[in-house]
């Protein structure tokens, strides 16, 4: 019982070794996973392969991905639940996605890929590739942190660095496509597949229930829309009852010190748009001043987190100011990624900015 494709479009139906980007239609492909959660079949493993039953019937290519804790922060006079996705092999959440694709293509005998991100998709792509013996072409906007690149070309991945914004990365890599496997974060549904597992987890440390309301920074969508996968996997196993409210801290100008988030036009923003509203969550739009206390506020509390990371404390505290989060009601933000990946731009306005507000 393989995880299939199914065109968002069309509906039609392509295999588990599928290597196409689109549907012959242009249609966006979502995956088909026929598994049932079933939290009896979950084990001791301290990773995201714990979840494995419903995951994938290949060998898995990991390096301990997953499993990462839940641990409290005070917001605004509320103790609120942050999940610690910045502890992975590669220092983001992109592992979750990274694992479950790069083990997908392996056992369909890929051998290279190539992939766009703006950091630390790319980084995970790098690190998985490695691990399966692939070779790994990495497109990324001229702007992206060199602590990033570094990471990449470390584990033996070509780094194309390309003029202009984030979307060129885009357009540049499918000329190179047309040789290698598109490894994408952005459009294989393998990547939600591995980003739901933050959403099992997440159950299963509250004792198997849902929080009331989770935050996530969303560019691309690719962690906020995993969410929903595996909240929807486990109220549809009766693990859960309701979905929480999913909610999406973006940045509200360009350019960002949130570098990850940075997409204008997402190609999945009709799934986007549609989680929230299937959960009754919202957009929040942050401003620099917002994203750049929460940032400080997390590292005055231990956390040294990407200022992308931050914009889910940034949003969590707004939702708290504007009453969206009742009383009693868990409130857990991701922190997606290491601040020991930021880029010298957001890292010279730290500096700019002196003194963190207390
Ligand atoms: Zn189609």
């Amino acid at each position: 019982m393989h995880t299939t494709f199914l065109c968002l479009a069309c509906a039609r139906v392509y295999p588990w070794d599928s290597l196409r980007r689109l549907c012959d239609c242009g249609g966006l492909l979502d995956s088909l996973n026929p598994r049932l959660f079933d939290a009896a079949q979950v084990t001791a493993e301290p990773t995201l392969w714990r979840y494995r039953h419903v995951l994938a019937e290949h060998p898995p290519v990991t390096l301990g991905e997953g499993w990462t804790p839940l641990a409290e922060l005070r917001l605004q006079g509320r103790t609120i639940l942050l999940k610690l996705d910045h502890l992975t092999p590669t220092g983001s959440f992109k592992d979750r996605g990274a694992s479950l694709l790069v083990t997908r293509l392996h056992a369909a005998g890929v051998t290279a890929v190539v992939e766009d991100s703006s950091g630390n998709a790319g980084a995970a792509l790098a690190a998985y590739a490695a691990r399966a013996g692939m070779r790994c072409g990495i497109y990324c906007p001229a702007s992206t942190a060199a602590a990033k690149t570094r990471q990449m070309t470390a584990c033996g991945a070509e780094v194309v660095r390309v003029a202009g914004p984030r979307e060129a990365a885009a357009e540049a890599v499918l000329d190179a496509a047309e040789a290698c496997v598109y490894a994408s974060h952005v459009f294989d549904p393998t990547y939600l597949e591995g980003t739901q597992t933050a959403a099992f987890e997440i159950a299963e440390q509250l004792g198997w229930r849902a929080p009331g309301a989770v935050v996530a920074p969303v560019g691309n969508g690719t962690l906020l829309l995993g969410l929903l996968k595996g909240f929807r996997k486990l109220r549809e196993a009766g693990v859960i009852a309701e979905l929480p409210v999913l909610s999406a801290a973006r940045a509200a100008v360009r350019p960002t010190l949130a570098e990850g988030i940075a997409v204008r036009r997402p190609p999945r923003g009709e799934a986007i748009a549609a989680a929230l509203r299937a959960t009754a969550g919202r957009a929040v739009d942050l401003s620099e001043t917002e994203i750049l206390t929460a940032w400080q506020g997390l590292a005055k509390n231990g956390l040294y987190v990407e200022p992308t990371a931050a914009t889910a404390v940034a949003a969590a505290g707004r939702l708290l100011r504007d009453g969206a989060v009742p009383p009693a009601t868990d409130l857990v933000a991701v922190l997606t990624g290491s601040g020991l990946k930021t880029g010298e731009a957001s890292a010279a306005v730290w500096d700019m900015a002196g003194a963190a507000p207390g």
